[in-house]
């Protein structure tokens, strides 16, 4: 597989400003004024890129993260969103239209789950769910759905981290005539979803690529003809839908890009430590960067070196409560916080079946291999990933007591 490396292709860029801003400048403007009148036409028909209409079509701030954002994915474009939420839903529905499918992995993150399963049936598209690590379940699927139009998995999923084997799935998904579209939040750099075959790459900025919990915000990277066509005036889901990031959130976003490879090195370190130590002690864990774990030759084989094997880790404490009492403790030591969500500076945990996919019923829970009592932690940048280990096990023992 060709490797590629995203965070040089990020450094490279020149985004300085015509004031020479080693930043670009922040664009504080909702609409724009036009030389010429006939540059307006231009630019709503998309043919101008020089030109701003609107900021809920374009911003030139905005464009500033986008074209960071295609550099680390390798697309010719992005648009971003105010939420990962708002990229997920648009570019389904931007594929979709009554009577069609969507072949989709059961094990989404819980918005995406509850946003197929229920809401789009109120537009007559119905999701056929399916285990996306079992691909001649996805063949069975697609050979006996009719007008399936996506492919939707997550490369990394949660909370079993289990991996998307990205180049079968965008081979089946185009034989049957439709797009591969990937959830990358996980795994930003890691992967480069529309390098191995996928169609469209969606992300939570929220995670990993801001990295600061201070908002939320989403980003859709895919060809320019595509990403034009979201933005399209009269026909473009974006456009229509509404849901542009602000510029003001988009310029610190960017800011923080520029520093995620060094992130994402230090999460999967801090990972992989915690690994190896849980292993030598005996906990349940789980963690693809072992080759314990089903999917470790398949992540290597797809991954750009050199970003590790991402932050997230599980350990399997067996019932509810017993997750529940540990993380209580863990939060009291200082371990980091009881929360969900994730690609934070500080370690963040949370028990998986009661919190980030509490909307997907029980017996799909079960069905995934889900146990009750998983605490699902979100590795931060610990200088001291010893300490940190060494309180964990302390909070586990005193848990027992
Ligand atoms: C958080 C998350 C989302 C939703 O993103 P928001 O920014 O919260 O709207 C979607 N997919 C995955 C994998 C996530 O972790």
């Amino acid at each position: 597989m060709k490797k590629y490396d995203p965070a040089t292709a990020i450094q490279r860029l020149d985004a300085s400003d015509s004031n020479r801003g080693v930043n670009p400048a922040i664009s504080d403007s909702a609409t724009f004024t036009f030389p010429e009148a006939h540059l307006m036409t231009e630019t709503f028909h998309g043919e101008t890129e020089d030109y701003y209409l609107y900021s809920r079509h374009w911003n030139p701030t905005n464009r500033a993260l986008c074209a960071a954002l295609a550099a680390m994915e390798r697309t010719e474009a992005a648009w971003v969103t105010g939420s990962g939420l708002a990229a997920i839903t648009c570019a389904l529905m931007h594929e979709v239209e009554a009577g069609d499918r969507i072949v989709a992995s059961m094990t989404t993150y819980g918005g995406t789950f509850a946003f197929m399963a229920n809401y789009l049936k109120k537009f007559g598209v119905e999701t056929v769910f399916v285990n996306m690590q079992d691909l001649d379940a996805v063949e069975q699927a697609l050979a006996t759905t009719k007008q399936v139009k996506v492919v939707y998995t997550e490369t990394m999923n949660n909370p079993l981290l289990r991996i998307a084997n990205i180049p079968q799935l965008s081979q089946m998904a185009h034989k049957a005539g439709a797009k591969l579209i990937v959830d990358n939040t996980f795994t930003p750099m890691i992967f480069s979803p529309c390098q191995l075959g996928a169609d469209i790459t969606v992300y939570s900025m929220t995670k990993y690529i801001n990295g600061t919990n201070d908002c939320v915000a989403g980003a859709i990277c895919g060809s320019k003809e595509y990403i034009n066509s979201l933005a399209d005036p009269s026909t473009g889901t974006c456009m229509l839908l509404g849901p542009v990031l602000d510029p003001l959130r988009s310029a610190s976003i960017l800011k923080n890009l520029h520093t995620l490879h060094i992130r994402m090195k230090k999460h999967g370190e801090n990972a992989m430590y915690l690994a190896q130590r849980f292993k030598e002690v005996g906990f349940k864990y789980n963690y693809p960067g072992l080759p314990e774990h089903p999917d470790y030759a398949l992540f290597s084989s797809m991954m750009n070196e050199g970003f590790g094997y991402g932050g997230m880790i599980s350990i399997d404490m067996g019932t509810a409560e017993a997750a529940n009492r540990i993380m209580e403790i863990m939060q009291e030591k200082g371990v980091g916080y009881l929360a969900v969500s994730l690609g934070y500076f500080k370690t963040l945990f949370s028990n998986s079946g009661k919190s980030t996919s509490s909307e997907v019923p029980d017996e799909v829970q079960k069905k995934m291999g889900m146990s009750e009592g998983l605490i699902r932690f979100s590795m931060g940048l610990d200088n001291d990933i010893e300490s940190t280990f060494q309180l964990i096990k302390e909070s586990v023992e005193e848990s027992r007591r």
